[in-house]
Order: C-alpha cells, then sequence, then structure tokens
C-alpha cells in the first residue's frame, strides 16, 4: 500500500518500558519507530507518575524534616507554601527529562511519533493521524490505567486519581485517601506534610498488603502521627456529592463516624493493564482474565511478531521491570540468547521513612512453605542512624538456611530506596551472608546494617548483641 510506511520494529508507548526498548534496538542497528499519544516520549512514569510524584515527596520531606528539626536543637518555624512554586518545581523536572528523552531519540535517530495507534492485523499499526506502518517486530509497552471501581464513581473534580493529586489543584482542608497502597500512602504522605487532614482507609487487614510487616511497622507507627486516621479492614462503601466536598459511606469496625464528608478524595485502589482499545483483536494476541497480555520468558506474545513488555504483560507493576523486559525482547528480536530470569526486582515504597525489599520475602516463602533462616538488624544499634534521630528503622535478610545464599533482603528506614541496591546486588549474584558480613563497609553509614545483620545471623554483631540461640 502506498500509504504504508515500512519499520523494522515498532515501539507503541514511550514509557520507561518502551523508550528503553526502542533505544537499546536503535543501539544494535534497527530501524525504530516509537509511537505515544503524548506529545514527548516519558509515559506515565514520566509525566504522571514516579518523577513529579517523587519530586513531590522531597518537597514534602523538606517540610516535615524542617519540623522535627527541633530534636537537633533548631527551629525555622511554621513553613509558608506556595502551592503554585510546589506544581512548578515538579513541572520543571518533567520538563527537563522528557525534552532529554526527545533530544535522545533524536541522537540515536529513533524516530518519535505524537499519535495514538491500533493493530488494523499482525503486521500494520494504524495511526489516528492517517498513517499506517508495517513492521517486521512490534513491542507493546502501552503501561496501565487507574482502575475505578463502580462504587467509588462519581464525577467531581473533588474525586482524583493520582494524575489529578499530582496536579494539586488546592490543599483540601480534609482528603480520604482510598487504598493504602503505594499510591495511596505516598500522595497522601504529600497532602499530610502539605498540611491537609488526611484519612487512609485500607481495605485489608494491613497497609501495603504483601509487604512483609515487621517492614510496614516504623512506616506505619510515623504516618499514625502525620494522618489524621488510618482505617484498616474498612471499605468504601458509596461516594456521593456534598455541599463542601463528598459525602462518603464506611463501613468497618474501627470507624467511628459512617458517613462522613470531605474535602477531597483520592482513589489509588490499583492499576490495570491498558490493553483494551488497541486493537490487539486483529492480531493474534491473547489476553487473561484481568486484561494482562500473555507472554513468554523472552517477552513475545501468542503473535510471533509482537512482543509485549512492562504494566501491560502484568505484575509486578514498576518502571524498572518495564526497561529491563524492554531490553530481553530486543535482544531476542536481535536473535540473542535472552530470558526474563530475575531473582531480584527491587521494590520502594518512596514515604518516610522508606521501605524496600528485593527477592524473596518472608511472606512468599512462607506462602511458598520454604524453609527460611531471617535475621533483623535494628536501626536503634546503628550510630548513622542516631546522628540522623531516625532510628525507627530496620534491616532484613532472609537467608537459605543450607547454602548461607541471600535470597531477600528487606529494609525500612530513611534512603531504603538507595540502600536496597546492594541488596539487589547481593541477591542476584548469589552472595553469601557471611560475603556481606567479610565486606568492609564505611563507617559511620546505614549501609553497615547490611553488614551488621549479616553478622548477626553468623553469631556476632559489633553494636548489637543477642544472646547465642539454645
Ligand atoms: P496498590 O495495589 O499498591 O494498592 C491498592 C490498595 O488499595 C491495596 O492495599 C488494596 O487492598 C486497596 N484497596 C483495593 N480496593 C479497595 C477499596 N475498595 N477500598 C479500600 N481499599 C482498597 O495500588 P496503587 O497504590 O493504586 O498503585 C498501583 C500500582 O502502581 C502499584 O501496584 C505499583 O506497582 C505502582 N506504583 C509503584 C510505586 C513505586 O514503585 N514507588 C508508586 C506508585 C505506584
Amino acid at each position: 500500500m502506498a500509504d504504508t510506511i515500512e519499520s523494522e520494529l515498532v515501539v507503541l508507548g514511550a514509557g520507561p518500558g518502551g523508550y528503553g526498548a526502542a533505544f537499546l534496538a536503535a543501539d544494535k542497528g534497527m530501524k525504530v519507530t516509537l509511537i505515544d499519544a503524548g506529545e514527548k516520549p516519558g509515559g506515565t512514569c514520566l509525566h504522571v507518575g514516579c518523577i513529579p510524584s517523587k519530586a513531590l515527596l522531597h518537597t514534602a520531606k523538606l517540610i516535615t524534616d524542617v519540623r522535627d528539626a527541633a530534636h537537633f536543637g533548631l527551629d525555622f518555624g511554621p513553613p509558608k507554601i506556595d502551592l503554585g512554586g510546589v506544581r512548578g518545581q515538579w513541572q520543571k523536572v518533567v520538563a527537563t527529562l522528557s525534552t532529554n528523552l526527545l533530544g535522545l531519540c533524536k541522537s540515536r535517530k529513533v524516530e518519535f511519533v505524537h499519535a495514538r495507534a491500533r493493530f488494523a492485523d499482525s503486521r500494520t499499526v494504524q495511526l489516528d493521524d492517517g498513517r499506517r506502518l508495517a513492521f517486521r517486530n512490534c513491542i507493546v509497552a502501552t503501561g496501565s490505567l487507574p482502575v475505578k471501581p463502580p462504587a467509588l464513581a462519581l464525577d467531581s473534580p473533588r474525586v482524583m486519581d493520582s494524575t489529578a493529586a499530582l496536579r494539586l489543584e488546592e490543599l483540601p482542608a480534609s482528603l480520604l485517601v482510598v487504598g493504602g497502597g503505594y499510591i495511596g500512602l505516598e500522595l497522601g504522605y504529600v497532602y499530610a506534610a502539605l498540611g491537609s487532614k488526611v484519612t487512609v482507609v485500607e481495605l485489608t487487614p494491613s497497609l501495603l498488603p504483601g509487604v512483609d510487616s515487621d517492614l510496614v511497622q516504623p512506616l506505619q507507627k510515623r504516618l499514625k502521627g502525620l494522618f489524621h486516621k488510618i482505617y484498616l479492614n474498612t471499605k468504601v462503601v458509596r461516594l456521593s456529592a456534598a455541599a463542601n466536598g463528598v459525602k462518603v459511606v464506611l463501613e468497618g469496625e474501627e470507624v467511628e463516624d459512617r458517613e462522613p464528608t470531605f474535602e477531597r478524595v483520592l482513589i489509588a485502589v490499583g492499576r490495570r493493564p491498558n490493553s483494551r482499545d488497541l486493537g490487539l483483536e486483529n492480531t493474534k494476541v491473547q489476553l487473561d482474565e484481568k486484561g494482562v497480555v500473555k507472554v513468554d520468558g523472552q517477552r513475545r506474545t501468542t503473535d510471533e511478531a509482537i512482543w509485549a513488555v512492562g504494566d501491560v504483560a502484568g505484575e509486578p507493576m514498576l518502571a524498572h521491570k518495564a526497561t529491563y523486559e524492554g531490553k530481553v525482547a530486543v535482544e531476542a528480536i536481535a536473535g540473542e540468547p535472552a530470558v526474563y530470569d530475575v531473582r531480584a526486582v527491587p521494590a520502594v515504597v518512596f514515604t518516610d521513612p522508606e521501605i524496600a525489599w528485593c527477592g524473596v520475602t518472608q511472606t512468599e516463602a512462607k506462602k511458598q512453605g520454604r524453609e527460611v533462616k531471617v535475621e533483623r538488624f535494628p536501626w536503634a544499634a546503628s550510630g548513622r542512624a542516631a546522628t540522623l534521630g531516625r532510628t525507627e528503622g530496620v534491616t532484613k535478610l532472609i537467608v537459605d538456611p543450607e547454602t548461607d545464599v541471600v535470597l531477600g533482603v528487606g529494609i525500612c528506614g530513611v534512603g531504603a530506596g538507595e540502600l536496597i541496591g546492594e541488596g539487589v546486588l547481593a541477591v542476584e549474584m548469589a552472595a553469601s551472608a557471611r560475603d556481606l558480613a567479610m565486606s568492609m563497609h564505611p563507617h559511620p553509614t546505614l549501609t553497615e546494617t547490611l553488614m551488621e545483620d549479616a553478622e548477626l545471623l553468623h553469631g556476632s554483631a559489633t553494636h548489637y548483641y543477642k544472646p547465642p540461640r539454645k
């Protein structure tokens, strides 16, 4: 067809999965077209996800650190918050990073196309600007969208998803956060630090369900001081418009007021794969019952020229996992021996304190009936944590009892998201706890908590005494 453009590789979606794949493919010499409905590359992560939320979380931490400065003999007084300035700061970061990505597309001769695409068949996508692209291979990296349960549907600007919450249109006096997961706790922390009275409602018996409870505990304790209320085992039954806010019907044993009104509501109850409306029914690609694209170990779908990576290809919905999968798919397309075989997918909740973990968790080990040895090092025994005034943290190792190989690492504490890098390396390289204990760590740093935890596992840590196991 005359108006059909030929492309060796088409990548649908320019988030971390898509642009990571496009850049590697171009570096390997492929002719690549990267398509996104957004004006610039970056996807959800850069434009309305990881980056803006982390910029806001940094702002929030500045506020709470200044508030806690009395502990160090300092008093800065209450902060004056310029909401426009707060918003402008993250928007500047996003603008810079997305322009940089466009620059990287140009340098690598990746053609970035700002359009919406649908599969016309197993070898062609149709763009909404009228063009058609025929491809040899296509990587679907279209990400995910917030889940909107019908019970929580209310068409009102006061009811926000994470994208709307990041816009910070106003600072509500009261905010209800529905969902005590990643987004609920991160954005709840931001709004609470800025001055909103935040109530969190979580359906299950714990915040961050699935995360080891000993890691959640120090965060939960601190959040109790920052949030107005945290209701666990509680359901939001209905939302309705009220004169100055949103009236909410709550169901839960601990709830005192069953029909409170909030100025704003943030719904953060999970995300679903963005696989609808892509024309996948015109291909041989199969989806599971949740709309996740079915893929094999190389991220090839059931249609041999179509691959899928990132959130659209399933949990965990994390940017770094998407990037990794994108690279595996490109290597496979290039005919290289590649497979997604990761032992240590790191996860970080960027609250204050942060929670980070990788590899096998204690919860998973228990579920699988797998025998593991677990050791915790309390940050109360860390000199560095004491100088920071943040001794509430904990570092935890999960080790194979037979071989001493580190299977998983969990950390709750300030900077846990940075510290987990060492855990990732240990798990991926199959380091033993003895290796961690025998690697000299700089003093005084929080990294020592990993070393001392490993020492403790072998019976003797310098700064923490534990009577010998009988
Ligand atoms: P989530 O799965 O982390 O948390 C959703 C929470 O809502 C769960 O605790 C769940 O039990 C609860 N819930 C579900 N229905 C509910 C209801 N009706 N009432 C009350 N609670 C309810 O999902 P999220 O926070 O929306 O985040 C979506 C995804 O985005 C995450 O799975 C994560 O992969 C990704 N994310 C990652 C980061 C990060 O890496 N730091 C940050 C934000 C989001």
